[in-house]
């Protein structure tokens, strides 16, 4: 395995971390949860101790399986984290009791003393932000004074710039963000400014929310010169980072872990901006693509605007306007015509996290359509 600094914590991080967001469907429900801890095991076996959990996940049982695996390795080999925010808190004026306990509970699934970074969750944007820091973060500081938790750090779906303004802040040790092969060009300023100011870079969401994977052809320019399968080069890319510190691989099966371990074998680290500049050169940027990863459900007239960004991808990655309506019709078994309800309140394009057109590539479905 091949181990990073997280930022300037003195942590020696694995370059891939466990995301235990993906245990396997069938065991969470039938409550195979020793089962489903094997697989931390077997990560940690490999060498992979950042393991990334969240209230929630899985079930909300994600925590509890992962607590199942750390009580079973030496504590301080292992580096978890955990997160919270409103909507964990089920609050938008959370008081510190409500904080506590909710981090007890997560303390007591992961059968733990201390989380090694706790993030303010999924800030969307600088609004969001500075809520959450207005009611939540003296009780971050205090859980820290008390042990609790050894490093603030933050997740978020902003932009470069908006990063850069939460890393000025100068209030957390590190941050996790969704990076990938598909949006670099939205977050590379914010990765290159927290690098610069001593803090660590954890990595989600590297295969573009399974974009990458499902057309291999079209990203297959990421293997060039390696034995890699595509998604292996896409969790390589986003690893190859200096400024990134761990990249998280969401693990089902053993098999999981060994491919995503295979892809960080004899790493090579390199800035940012030569990386991009070299991808760029060879004419390949899909920084314009949907990950699918719904944060703009909630659409007032009811249209579902992942699969109609999903359709217009496959406009992008093939150049073909018709694969829209092919898309819609053959994959999504959709009446396209739905596209023309749109009234351009602007709350999706608002929530969306990678700042997408959506109302203009509706309207052009909607027109393709007829
Ligand atoms: S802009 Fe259109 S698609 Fe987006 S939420 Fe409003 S009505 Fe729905
Ligand atoms: S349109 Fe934006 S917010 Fe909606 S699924 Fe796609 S990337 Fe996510």
């Amino acid at each position: 395995m091949y181990y990073k600094q997280y930022g300037n914590t003195g942590m020696k991080v694995s370059a891939i971390g466990l995301g235990t967001m993906r245990y396997n469907d069938e065991d969470i429900k039938a409550g195979r949860l020793e089962k489903c801890a094997e697989i931390p095991l077997y990560a940690f076996e490999k060498g992979i101790n950042y393991w990334d959990t969240a209230p929630f996940y899985c079930d909300d049982k994600s925590e509890i399986v992962t607590g199942i695996a750390l009580s079973q390795v030496k504590r301080s080999d292992v580096y978890v984290t955990s997160k919270t925010n409103f909507n964990t808190l089920k609050s938008q004026k959370p008081d510190r009791d409500m904080f506590r306990r909710r981090l007890e509970m997560s303390l007591d699934r992961l059968k733990t003393d201390y989380i090694d970074f706790y993030h303010m969750w999924c800030m969307l944007n600088l609004d969001s932000w500075e809520k959450h820091m207005e009611a939540l973060y003296s009780f971050f500081e205090e859980a820290k004074a008390d042990g609790l938790i050894r490093n603030i750090v933050f997740s978020s779906h902003m932009q470069g710039n908006e990063i850069e303004t939460v890393v000025d802040s100068g209030k957390f040790k590190g941050m996790l963000i969704g990076y990938n092969a598909l949006n670099y060009r939205f977050r590379q300023s914010g990765i290159e400014k927290a690098h610069k100011n001593g803090m660590g870079v954890v990595v989600m969401n590297p295969l573009g929310g399974g974009m990458i994977p499902q057309n291999p052809e079209a990203f297959s320019y990421l293997t060039k010169g390696t034995d890699l399968t595509v998604p292996q080069a896409a969790l390589r890319f986003v690893a190859s980072h200096k400024e990134i510190t761990v990249t998280l691989a969401g693990c089902t099966t053993k098999e999981h872990i060994d491919d995503a371990v295979k892809a960080v074998e004899n790493l090579k680290e390199a800035p940012a901006a030569e990386i991009v500049k070299q991808y760029e050169n060879e004419g390949v940027a899909f920084n314009n693509l949907c990950t699918g990863c719904a944060y703009c459900k909630g659409c007032p007239k009811d249209i579902p605007i992942p699969k109609f960004m999903d359709a217009y991808n496959q406009k992008i990655l093939t150049g073909n306007d018709s694969s829209i309506k092919s898309r819609i019709n053959n994959h999504w078994g959709m009446d396209g015509k739905k596209a023309a309800d749109c009234i351009a309140c602007r709350k999706c394009e608002r929530e969306c996290t990678q700042h997408l057109p959506i109302i203009d590539r509706l309207k052009e479905i909607s027109q393709l359509i007829g």
